[in-house]
């Protein structure tokens, strides 16, 4: 079975879909850290953002996968800071590293019942998922959830919750508004908005979702 959970940054999707997959014993698919990962090797072979046919150089001798390893390395760490993050979203914007990463995680999903959560998992990656799952929440909501995780965290100096908020739009910007598998809605995706739900209450929907379509 496939579950694919889309949505843009900081709507929670990493925290159910880790949990949902426990829930269901089934293999969690970060597709975001492997862009990410592909973003540590650019940063690492200093590669600049815009420079397209740089990035499309630089991607064919990254090999990621799930812990993450990059190139043998295990790179786990490094992928939640706000440079990797920035650079994942501009790496993400060159087809060559899509098609790379989209092959793998592709593999991943025949080899075993998984919930991957990304962008363009349920329009590109796996458009035949059983149940795909479009999670929301306002960019005020997210910028506030991150702004108490990164205090939590104590994080020096903590950027402002307004910072945070135009960051957030700029990144969702990017992310809807780029050529190829820019983030939109599958039509046959279950519209969750986790503005106003806990995390446990994001989870028992999609879990009660999953058990309708593996009954049905
Ligand atoms: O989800 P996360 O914030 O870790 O993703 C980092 C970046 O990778 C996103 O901003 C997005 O640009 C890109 N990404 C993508 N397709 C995916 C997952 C992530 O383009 N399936």
């Amino acid at each position: 079975m496939k579950i694919a959970i889309d949505g843009p940054a900081g709507a929670g999707k990493s925290t159910i879909a880790k949990k949902a997959a426990k829930e269901l014993g089934f293999i969690y698919v970060d597709t975001g850290a492997m862009y990410r990962a592909m973003a540590v090797h650019m940063l690492r072979s200093r590669v600049d953002a815009g420079d397209e046919a740089g990035i499309e150089n630089a991607c064919g001798s990254a090999d990621s996968a799930q812990h993450v390893y990059l190139n043998g390395d295990d790179v786990t760490g490094l992928l939640r800071t706000e440079a990797v993050g920035d650079m994942a979203s501009r790496v993400s914007q060159v087809q060559k590293v899509r098609d790379r990463l989209v092959a793998l995680q592709q593999k991943l999903a025949s080899e075993q019942s998984v919930v991957m959560d990304g962008r363009d998992i349920g329009t590109v990656v796996l458009p035949d998922a059983e149940l795909k799952i479009y999670l929301t929440a306002s960019a005020h909501v997210r910028a506030m959830r991150r702004y108490l995780e990164l205090k939590e965290k104590g994080t020096d100096p903590l950027p402002d919750p307004e910072a945070i908020e135009a960051d957030i739009q700029e990144r969702d910007f990017r992310d809807m508004n780029r050529e190829h598998s820019p983030l939109r809605q599958a039509e046959d995706a279950y519209l969750l908005d986790s503005s106003e739900l806990t995390i446990d209450e994001v989870a028992g929907r999609i879990l009660a979702l999953a058990k309708e379509r593996t009954e049905a």
